[in-house]
């Protein structure tokens, strides 16, 4: 269901500079010595903080070594330390690591009887190589096999635990830079000792050395936490914690993206329907997220029922399916839903828009005939890229196809399957295959877009759903012979959470929204305080074409009205004085600084409209 993937994964990335490192939680023993992230440049990464850990441990003798994985982007190591490191001693380890990188070890593998392995650790006052050895060779003695050897990698001075891969040597590390350090719990357990986790990031040239550094610094400055504050769009409170409280500004692009949808959805047929948010467990029961979902629902107790906030609007929607017998001439149906949704996420794993426990979705459940499925799924797929396109993003998408552990008739996954591949050939496009990686109800099409500093997200998802709606819930139409027929459920969401899709806006814009979704189209900036009247005049004449426009009143000067309407990313901005006035012109100002020559009031209030119904936004 385009609702039911784990929220914390599809909520997951978005952030701060730290999100940007996020590493899985290693705690196995396994894990720990797992050293890689899925990338080609990860045996380089790697090999950057085995040099990392030689420096560290040259310039602080004594160190206790954790372990130093690849990461996205990078690589980090956990070192236990004397004292809390400083950025000096960030440029110290740098500059030590340089060193050892000029010196060009070799990378050589060396393995050692466990005794012998376990030894070598212990003279070197390491416990914590030694603690992973022991849980490795206990691990063995319950499996009854014997424990295998001790696999080392040595450079120069140093000699690490670890399976490798490594480059051939120190000298193959490209450009590299020493970013933060950060707390980290020992194999992530907050009972076990806190050891200082410092992260580096490398690369194969300078250029992409600088260009990657370049990104993380526009990140940081883009982060929609910082922008929502900046812009005034949102607030969050412990009162209500991972529940945006939506200021003017912000609920005004919410609508405007909901508007827009909802257009969209309506040319094509959509319905929208709207279902209770506080539901009886019994559907849960049936649906079958009783068992699943439990630990991530609200619940409610009343009148001795258990009740929960709905967490997602899917099985609602067959309550609206069933309310009356369905022919097939009715089909397909398309509901559309904007439900308010919650999950009990973890309050230490919110952050911003982009982990939250309330969200909407733009969220759809379309009943089709199985003949109907291939030109509904083309359908959605043009509904997407349109969408996307309004905010100059252009989706890629991936086939995610039966796992090895599904439920319902595989003749009947089979036919699904290929009539969604025959939607997506006939969409034209690319796209690629996640063999097995579909949910264990439905065939998927997830959705994914690249942001204006390159990085990928994973937006919402079409799922073709043979099993939970439609089995669960007994869902039916009349056929031609008057027989019942099982139909088939899409759920689909195009944005997803839009309070996700508005942080990933948010970012990818740097708070600059284009004309028809930008919060204040444009502001008027008397010139001195006797011109407000005639700004309020003029503002009028923009808001009879439904623009939004605002005065500024304030006792600023307009040197400073007009920086911070800047400040604000407003696309127009008009300074009204005498001369203006007494001719009704306006002479607008863009935020690009642009400064366009003066026109009739009018004709400006038209050109506006016009332009901000277009919501072609090139991609950037
Ligand atoms: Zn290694
Ligand atoms: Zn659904």
């Amino acid at each position: 269901m385009a609702n039911e993937a784990p929220p914390a994964d599809e909520q997951a990335g978005i952030g701060d500079a730290e999100d940007l490192f996020e590493a899985p939680a290693r705690g196995s023993a396994e894990e720990l010595l797992d050293a890689s992230a899925g990338d080609p440049l990860d045996p380089m990464r790697h090999s950057a903080a085995h040099v990392m850990a030689e420096a560290v441990l040259d310039l602080f003798p004594g160190t206790k070594l954790g372990i130093g994985p690849a990461i996205d982007d990078g690589f980090y190591y956990d070192f236990e330390l004397e004292r809390p490191l400083t950025p000096k001693d960030l440029e110290a380890i740098e500059g030590r690591m340089a060193k050892s990188v000029e010196a060009d070890h070799p990378f050589v593998r060396r393995e050692l009887p466990p005794e012998e392995g376990r030894a070598f650790f212990v003279e070197r006052s390491q416990p914590f190589k030694v603690e992973i050895l022991d849980d490795l060779g206990a691990k063995a003695k319950g499996e009854g096999t014997p424990m295998p050897p001790v696999s080392v990698f040595e450079h120069g001075p140093f000699v690490d635990l670890c399976k490798g891969p490594h480059v051939e040597s120190t000298g193959k590390i490209g450009p590299f830079k020493l970013l933060a350090v950060a707390g980290a719990y020992w194999r992530g357990d907050e009972k076990r000792q806190m050891l200082q986790r410092i992260y580096g990031t490398v690369w194969s040239t300078q250029e992409e050395l600088d260009q990657y550094l370049w990104r993380r610094e526009e990140a940081k400055k883009r982060d929609h936490r910082r922008l929502g504050r900046e812009l005034d769009l949102f607030s969050f409170h412990d009162v209500s914690p991972g529940a945006a409280f939506w200021h003017p500004k912000g609920q005004r692009i919410w609508r405007t993206l909901e508007s827009a949808m909802r257009e969209l959805q309506e040319s094509r047929g959509y319905q929208e329907i709207s279902t209770p948010i506080v539901v009886s467990k019994k559907l849960w029961e049936q649906s079958g997220h009783w068992d699943l979902y439990r630990d991530n629902m609200f619940l409610i107790e009343s009148e001795g029922q258990t009740f929960s906030l709905k967490p997602m609007n899917c099985p609602e929607s067959t309550y609206v399916y069933r309310s009356k017998l369905r022919s097939y001439r009715d089909l397909p149906l398309r509901f559309n839903e904007y439900g308010r949704l919650h999950r009990n996420e973890r309050s230490g794993t919110l952050s911003g828009l982009t982990r939250v426990r309330q969200f909407i979705q733009d969220d759809a459940h379309l009943y089709v005939r199985p003949d109907q499925l291939t030109a509904e799924i083309e359908a959605l797929l043009g509904e997407v890229r349109e969408a996307y396109s309004w905010v100059g993003l252009e989706p890629r998408f991936a086939f995610a196809t039966k796992p090895d552990k599904a439920l319902g008739d595989p003749a009947l996954w089979e036919r699904a399957e290929s009539l969604i591949k025959d939607a997506l050939d006939r969409a034209g496009g690319n796209y690629v295959v996640k063999p097995k990686d579909g949910t264990f109800y439905a065939p998927k099409i997830d959705i994914y877009i690249d942001d204006a500093l390159g990085r990928e997200w994973q937006m919402a998802t079409i799922q073709v759903d043979l099993v939970m709606l439609p089995e669960r819930f007994d869902l039916t139409y009349i056929d031609e012979d008057g027989q019942p027929q099982r139909p088939m459920a899409i759920h689909r969401a195009i944005y997803g959470s839009l309070e996700r899709f508005i942080g990933i806006l948010v970012e990818h814009f740097a708070g600059a929204f284009p004309l028809w979704l930008a919060p204040v189209q444009a502001v008027v900036i008397p010139i001195a305080d006797r011109h407000i009247d005639a700004c309020e005049e003029f503002a009028a004449v923009l808001r009879s074409r439904a623009l939004r426009v605002e005065v500024d009143r304030s006792d600023g000067r307009m040197q400073n009205k007009i920086r911070l309407a800047q400040g604000q990313k407003v696309p127009y901005m008009v300074v009204l004085g005498d001369r203006e006035i007494e001719a009704r012109t306006a002479s607008p100002r863009t935020r690009g600084g642009e400064q366009q020559p003066a026109e009739p009031w009018d004709s400006f209030a038209d050109r506006l409209a016009a332009e901000s119904l277009d919501r072609r936004v090139s991609a950037t």
